[in-house]
């Protein structure tokens, strides 16, 4: 949106009298009068600062020991009734050509849908390519208000397992997206999945973790939003208002699930979606055992905290592992395209001390405006990350 509509938005709010209408005023007045004072305007999008800081600057080229990445999406669902349909972004050789050059040994795919879909990537990447790639099966929740949806989706995980699937997957779809008939959200705690979440205990299989997202989408897309570029890129990304959970209403209704189900391992994908509190991250840590955390698209939040970071894969280095949620030819999404650039920023962040680089391969920083310092991980933790966390996990 230009600043033009943004002001004619404001105006309107204003104009219309709502409860906003003062705190939006007040916003006008002070962008007009900073005009009136003759500074020249800019529009954000347009601000591209170059640094000049003169630091060193490392390139890593490849990582220093042999890379798992536990997050990755090759193929996306075709909600299909047999899972048929799935989308590929990429082909096997496509990828192995990138993870070669890197050192990437095995590639997850965590989208690999359920049942004939599931099938076809299991089939064409990792029985074609031994050790190089993982799928993962996901649960059906376009079924999820059937009778007798429990008991069923516990079967499908059984039956995916002896397939060959090696882990499920949880989109946030569960807690933000996914309704009950009555047209309400289905909470993330719904009993419906209990027998979901002992089957993948009962099968000897992790359950990775994508519930609610970071903080800020929370909150209101306005100026004091520090993820405000982002947010207003994927409007679709904000889940602040109309009927949607606060933030910490979805991380304890995940907390209850972890709760309950002690002997099932989870993965909380994204840092367990508060990168930016390490503090609470560490409080759950703590309290439930059978929980570990991957960095995926959070690089740029815990690289921004490096001192904290530093001290929590410490701490908890037997339970980080290296993920990028990388998308082939997701260009929409500049932190997570899957190719060379992406995979050097990763490593460098781990592997070296350097200060003040670029979260993403992008022009602006795409999360938030930004820049992250490096972790320069001892040898025995980097291997731990890596592959050694996830080898264990997976046996
Ligand atoms: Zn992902």
């Amino acid at each position: 949106m230009k600043r033009r509509d943004v002001l004619a938005r404001l105006a309107g709010g204003a104009a219309a009298g709502l409860a906003a209408a003062g705190r939006l005023a007040a916003q006008t007045d002070s962008l007009s009068e900073r005009r009136k004072g003759g500074k020249m305007p800019l529009e954000l999008e347009d601000f591209v600062p170059k640094s000049m800081l003169h630091v060193a600057e490392h390139t890593v080229e490849r990582s220093k020991y042999p890379v798992v990445d536990v997050h990755t999406h090759w193929s996306f669902s075709a909600k299909s009734p047999d899972g048929s349909g799935l989308k590929f972004s990429a082909t096997p050789e496509e990828l192995l050509a990138v993870m070669d050059r890197r050192n990437i040994r095995t590639l997850i795919n965590v989208t690999g849908g359920y049942d004939k879909g599931f099938l076809e990537s299991h089939t064409r990447y990792d029985l074609a390519h031994p050790g190089r790639f993982i799928t993962f099966t996901e649960p059906q929740w376009h079924r999820a208000n059937e009778a007798g949806y429990a008991k069923m989706q516990a079967d499908a995980i059984e039956r995916e397992v002896g397939r060959g699937a090696k882990g499920l997957k949880v989109l946030k779809t569960l807690g933000l997206y996914l309704r009950n008939t009555d047209g309400s959200l289905v909470k993330v705690d719904d009993k419906r999945f209990d027998l979901m979440w002992e089957a993948c205990a009962a099968k000897n299989i992790p359950v990775f973790m994508h519930v609610g997202d970071p903080e800020a989408f929370f909150l209101p897309t306005d100026r004091f939003n520090e993820r405000f570029e982002e947010l207003n890129n994927h409007p679709d990304w904000s889940f602040h208002g109309k009927d949607f959970p606060s933030f910490m209403d979805i991380m304890e209704a995940r907390n209850r699930v972890l709760a309950r189900h002690p002997k099932t391992q989870f993965v909380l994908l994204h840092w367990g979606n508060d990168a930016e509190n390490l503090g609470l991250v560490a409080q759950w840590m703590d309290k439930f055992p059978n929980i570990q955390v991957e960095m995926a698209a959070r690089i740029g939040e815990l690289g921004r905290a490096p001192r904290n970071t530093r001290k929590f894969i410490d701490r908890y280095q037997d339970r980080c592992m290296f993920g990028t949620d990388a998308i082939p030819k997701g260009y929409n999404v500049p932190q997570q395209i899957f190719g060379d650039d992406l995979y050097k920023i990763y490593y460098r962040f781990l592997e070296t001390t350097d200060e003040y680089f670029d979260y993403a391969p992008a022009p602006v920083p795409p999360q938030g405006r930004w820049r992250i310092y490096g972790l320069g991980l001892p040898d025995a933790i980097l291997k731990k990350i890596y592959h050694a966390n996830i080898d264990r996990l997976l046996r």
